[in-house]
This record gives C-alpha cells, structure tokens and sequence, in this order.
C-alpha cells in the first residue's frame, strides 16, 4: 500500500522495465536496465520512500535478462495481502495538506482528503484483505474522477482504499447537544467559532471522539474538567504545526521530530515559561502533551481556531473512548456542547499514543493510534503463535507468531465492564485481522485479574495450554523482544506492583533474565502498604509505614505538616494496623517510594490518579541541587540483595523539618534513586560479569530517573531503553508471549 506505486514511478522514472508484487517475503520487485540506472534505483529507494514505510532490510542480487518493455504492478495473492495485512492509521501528508489550502483544487477544505501515504487505515477496516469493499467506505461510491485515480498506477491516489471526494465521499455535519442538525454552509468553521467563545465541542476524529476547547481559555478548560469529572489529570493539547507546537514548548530536535512523525503521538514536551495556555491544562506540571494536527477536519478546525485547542479522549474519566456515534452522543451529550460528526464509520477505537523523549530517544507510554497494528518485530523468532492478554491496569494485549508481535491498542485499566468488553473486542478484532489462532495462552500470575480470567477460559475453549508469566519478569522480556536480545540480560524493573512468584507484591526488581526463566538478583527492602491497594491513592500511609521502618516508634509523625491534614483518628488506626501487621501486606515496588518521598516534602496526602503525587516531586526538582541522600544495599533473605532506604527517609525527614524546599528534597531523592539503580546493576556485573542491561517498568517512564541511571553506569556497558514498546503495563503483553513461547517449547534459557 503505497509501496509499490512508489518502486512503479520511481522505476519509470529512471526508464526501467520490469515488474513489483507483494509477497510472502515483502515486497519483490525485478528490474532490468543499464546498471547505472540500476544502482540508482537501489540506492534512492530506502531514501526516498513514502513517509510512512519502512524498510527493515533490503538484498539486492542479479537476474537472468527478460525482455520486457514497461515497468509493471502484479496484483498480489491473498496470502501475500494478509501478510502485509492493515497499516496504522497515517497522518495527513504534505500533498494532501496542499490540495486541501488550495483554492482551486477539487478537495479544497475537504476534511477526508487522503491518499497512499496518509490517512485512516486500522480504524476504518472490517476485516482483511484490506481493501475498499472491507473498509467503513465500503458505503461510499466512488465518483468518476476519484474511481480515475484509484486505477492509476501512476497517480498518488492509486489504490488508495479511502479515497474521497466532496463529491463522493463522507460528509461532517454539526449536531447540537440534543443531537439534532445545525445547519450551516461550513460546519467546520462554525465549530471553530464556537470554540473561540468558550463551547466545548465533541469532534468525531480517526479512532474515536475528541472533547474538545479553547486551550488558553482557564473558564473553557474548567467547564471540560468539571463536565467530565477529570479534575486532575493533565489534558493534551492539539496545535496546527511545529510553529504553533514552538511558540508553547521549549522543544529539542528530537522531540520536534517525535511530534511530527507520521504517527503523532502526544508528546511530553517542557512548557515554555508565558506560553499562551490555561494553567488549569496541567496543573502543576511544568510538562504539557502536546500534538500536531493529523487529520485533515484537525487542520481546519485548529486553522480556523486560530488558537491551541484541548483534545483530550471523549469519555467521561475512565470509561473506554467513545468512537459509535450513538453512544457518543448518549455519553457525551452532559459534556459537550456541540458535535462535529460525520459520515464515516470507525471500526475499531483507537486513543491518541502518548510518548515522551528520553535520553534523546523516543520513548512510547501510550501505543494506540499511529502504531497499532504495525508488528514489533522480535528476535529470536516464536515457534509457536501467541495470544497474550496483558495485566489489569492500562491493558494492550499481544499476538505473537514467528518474528512478528503485534500489540493491540490501548484499552485502559480493566476494572469495568465497559473496559473489558474494548479488552474482549480489542483481542477478537486483532484474531480475526491476523488470521490468527493462538496455540499457547499467557497471562499475568495474579489470578484476580480480569485478563488472567479471560485466559484461562480462551486457553481451555481452545485447548491450548495456559501460562502465567511473573510480571516483571514479563516486562524484562518486552524489553529484550523489542531489541532482539535472546539473555541471559540484566533486567532492572522498576514498577508499581506486581505478584511475585513468592506470592507477595514485587515491584522494585533487578532479574538476571532468560526468555524462558529468570533470578531475582535484588530487590526493595519492602513496606507494609496498610489497606492494600488504598495505600496507592493515599500515599500518606506510605510514608508512615517508610518513617515507622526508618525510625521506629520514634518516628516524629507528630512534627511532619504531611500528617496534620490526615484526621487524627484514620492516623491512629493505621499506626495500629502497621504495628500488628494487620491487612498490611508487604510490598517491593519502587513507585510507592516515589509516592511516600512525594507525599512528605509537598505535604500531599492524596493522589487522585496512580503516580500523581510522584509526578509533582518530579515537577518539584531543582537542577541546581547537587546532592544524594544516602542508601544502603544489603544481603538480603535467600541471596537476594535488599536496597535500604532507612538512611533516605531519615535524612528526607531531617530536611523537611528543617525547612529545606521542596525541590531540593526531589533532586536528592531521585540522585538516590538513580544512583541505588546504578549501584545495583554495577555490583551484579562485578558478580557475573558484564551482561546487556535492560531498563524496564513503569518507573522508568521517568525520564529524570531513566536518564540518572544511565548516567551512573560505565559507558562499557550496553544498556537498553524502551522504545515503541511502552516500559509500563501497556507493555507488558509483549513480554508474557515471549516467555510463554519459551516456556511451553520446554527451553528454560
Ligand atoms: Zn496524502
Ligand atoms: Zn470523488
Ligand atoms: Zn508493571
């Protein structure tokens, strides 16, 4: 799709004959001419390629001479077709964006305007081979001139499956809250307007339905928040171009490059100090998510605004984004104004990918739209095809066959019905796409999980074997899947929570890593999280259950502002639970240290999302700040070492009583941290000898962390970050298919 008109015009063009086809193995092309000519289509080809292919590798090698007197496309077997079966979803190209400002072109401000190199693909597919008739345009019948394009080998738009027209193809329309039609010559431009002056508009976008508003505007802003009952969370922020995208963030190179990749991701992006945006976007963060414009209705609407525009899921806080129009406008219509719709089905929902740059590298938090369902390819390859479905929280699952993984798109954390039936839909769409029949099954080890229910009843309908895999033992798997290392690595996986193969919670490990096995190697002395998974909205319990550990009985609870605004009695019950023990299992993971650090020098009691709190410490650090706390590493029970963190809390109390601001308290923190994490790693290669490292968990989305912890480490050393592959849960499928791959092949390495 796209691919071959290019190889067809660029071998025209350089006056060869000969023939492109798809195949099993990608695509196949023979060319006969002068070498001069032959060389130059070898070397432009990898160079000049559409935006969105890639090539992974390229071989090149003689054949016998056959006289042919034109350059030719070969339709493709269905074999061939499924294989290179749907791409992601393409943002407008530069073309299109051209006839769409022109005045004079026939697709003049026409919102649907796409052609081989951009526009809607997985989300408008109903099933495979991908082509028009098994697309939501199946509807829409191709005027003359549109039907002229798709025929013609040479023509940008050949073969290009949503092709439209004003003439013939979908149409947008303005609905009120009620649903009924406003009518209008330009909806677009009255959407616009209505933005300007405060409205919150639902725009029905490529995977499903924005909320939209007037980013600089703090009333708009707190009208959505209120509306959606998101209160917190920080919202992303669509601008028309990199200019626009400048003029609001301090930007690096790569992150420029990030935001304008075809894929077009939210990006985390450094806030300019004065930039034209409602405080209440992030509150508190000197981050903003930014994206570009990737649809052609997103750069009218955003040029005729005039202004930065809030896109943020259409849903109210945790639901599943609404992407039927029906259920948009039963969902939405509390929340929304006005409704930007149109005509043109999505099939499948698909959020907004959400990444970040870390160590001057793109990292994927979020991987939905732009990426789903381009396959991650993995080394070595599977034996077997591999249905994984994921943990419980920010669940994307993964099916995996020979050297191909193919990650499904975001779903969010399963803990309603409405998420798990997108889980189900996400699982059986993805099968049915793929051809694909799972031989084993892999799933987390918790067994409450809703994921872990849902495989054990596929595994025993198909009879296929079941495995669970540790979880951050998965993660460490992700992380050597996504770079092609077979193991033994050392894997540091530093995360929220996890079940442990001990049965308590892990989440602050560093494995030596196989595929098919794995060794804890160290770990966090642990903590009592008093109330269970309460502990993780309040992490106020947290940082008395890390003081109680630093300090005993004497811990000066009664000193620290933290806990004046927790009432007297709910303090006291909890001491009582901490000291008997009561419903206060132990817990490993790395991010409640972050939460309890967080929770004591910014006096935050509660989080109202998970990682909010260690989100504002991370917000809270001074540059400037040069200083660690101490720590100290332990041999722990069974030969697993133990990283200590009494002397941290002991001295971060010190500070906070002392008056010492908050951002100094967070860059000593996170220097102790990135240094522990170095330390770690450093004395298990001075055991076993240099191995490659994998950084992984959801911690490691911290940049400041991630990039610590390289940072301390010899230069010697190779070290492997994330990439497209998310280091959180939304990755971790990748992870499960791979070791359950090895595991049910009986390999243990
Ligand atoms: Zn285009
Ligand atoms: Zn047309
Ligand atoms: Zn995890």
């Amino acid at each position: 799709m796209g691919f071959r008109p290019f190889v067809y015009r660029l071998a025209r063009q350089l006056g060869l004959a000969g023939r492109v086809r798809t195949d099993e193995a990608g695509v196949t092309s023979e060319a006969y001419g002068p070498a001069s000519a032959l060389d130059l289509l070898e070397r432009r080809l990898p160079i000049e390629r559409p935006a969105a292919a890639r090539v992974e590798t390229m071989r090149a090698e003689p054949i016998p001479p056959e006289p042919l007197a034109a350059f030719e496309i070969e339709e493709s077997g269905a074999a061939a077709e499924r294989r290179v079966a749907i791409p992601p979803d393409l943002a407008t190209c530069g073309d299109c964006l051209r006839e769409l400002r022109d005045p004079a072109d026939r697709r003049h401000r026409y919102p649907f305007t796409n052609c081989t190199s951009c526009g809607p693909r997985f989300t408008i597919a109903l099933g495979v081979p991908y082509d028009r008739p098994a697309t939501t345009m199946a509807g829409f019948r191709m005027c003359p001139a549109c039907a002229g394009e798709y025929a013609d080998p040479a023509d940008r738009r050949f073969h290009a499956q949503p092709n439209a027209c004003p003439a013939c193809g979908p149409r947008v329309e303005l609905l009120d809250r009620a649903g009924a039609g406003i009518a209008c010559p330009d909806p677009v431009a009255r959407a616009a307007e209505a933005l300007r002056s405060g409205a919150v508009v639902a725009v029905k976008g490529v995977g499903g339905y924005h909320l939209a508003c007037d980013a600089t505007s703090p009333e708009a802003v707190r009208t959505l928040r209120a509306r959606k009952r998101r209160e917190e969370k920080p919202l992303a922020v669509m601008v028309a171009d990199l200019p626009a995208a400048r003029a609001l963030a301090e930007l690096t190179p790569a992150e420029e490059a990030l935001l304008d990749s075809v894929e077009r991701p939210i990006v985390l992006c450094r806030r300019r100090p004065g930039a034209a945006l409602a405080p209440e976007i992030a509150p508190g963060s000197p981050l903003v998510g930014l994206l570009l414009a990737y649809a052609p209705l997103h750069h009218l609407l955003l040029g005729d605004a005039g202004r930065p525009v809030v896109m943020t899921s259409g849903n109210l806080s945790e639901e599943p984004i609404a992407y039927l129009d029906e259920d948009a406008r039963a969902r939405l219509s509390g929340i929304a104004d006005l409704f930007l719709c149109h005509d043109r089905p999505i099939a499948s929902r698909c959020d907004d990918s959400v990444a970040r740059v870390v160590a001057g590298r793109p990292l994927v938090m979020r991987r939905a739209r732009g990426f789903v369902p381009r396959p991650v390819r993995v080394a070595p390859r599977l034996s077997r095809p591999v249905l994984a479905v994921g943990a419980q929280l920010k669940n994307a699952c993964c099916l995996a066959r020979g050297e191909e993984a193919t990650l499904g798109p975001h779903v969010g954390d399963l803990d309603s019905l409405e998420t798990y039936q997108a889980f189900e839909g996400a699982v059986a769409r993805l099968e049915e796409f793929l051809a694909f029949r799972p031989e084993v099954v892999a799933c987390d080890l918790h067994p409450l999980y809703l994921s872990t229910r849902y495989a054990r009843e596929r595994a025993a309908a198909l009879s296929a074997p079941l495995v669970q895999v540790q979880h951050h033992h998965a993660h460490a798997a992700a992380a050597m899947a996504e770079h092609g290392l077979p193991g033994p690595v050392l894997a540091l996986a530093w995360d929220g929570t996890g079940l442990g193969s001990d049965g308590t919670a892990w989440g602050g490990e560093l494995l030596l890593a196989w595929r098919g096995r794995f060794e804890r190697l160290a770990t966090f002395r642990p903590l009592p999280l008093a109330g269970g998974d309460l502990a993780v909205r309040q992490p106020w319990r947290i940082a008395l259950a890390a003081l109680l550990d630093a300090f005993g009985e004497e811990a000066p609870v009664d000193r620290l502002p933290l806990f004046a605004s927790v009432p007297a009695e709910e303090l006291r019950v909890v001491r009582r639970m901490l000291a008997a023990g009561l419903h206060s299992p132990p817990a490993h993971g790395a991010g409640r240290a972050f939460d309890a650090a967080g929770a004591l020098s910014l006096e935050r009691a509660h989080s109202r999302f998970e990682g909010q709190v260690a989100l504002a410490l991370d917000a809270a650090f001074d540059p400037g700040e040069p200083e660690a706390y101490p720590f100290e590493i332990a041999a722990g029970a069974g030969g697993v070492e133990e990283l200590d963190l009494r002397p941290l809390w002991r001295a971060l109390c010190g500070d906070v009583l002392a008056g010492t601001s908050a951002g100094r308290v967070s860059a000593r923190f996170h220097r102790a941290l990135s240094r522990a994490g170095a330390e770690l790693i450093r004395r298990a290669c001075g055991r076993l000898g240099d191995l490659p490292v994998v950084l992984t968990g959801g911690c490691l989305q911290n940049a400041r962390l991630a990039e610590g912890i390289l940072g301390g480490l010899d230069g010697s050393l190779q070290v492997y970050l994330h990439g497209e592959v998310p280091p959180g849960d939304g990755g971790i499928a990748l992870g499960q298919a791979v070791v359950a791959d090895a595991v049910a092949s009986g390999r243990s390495e």
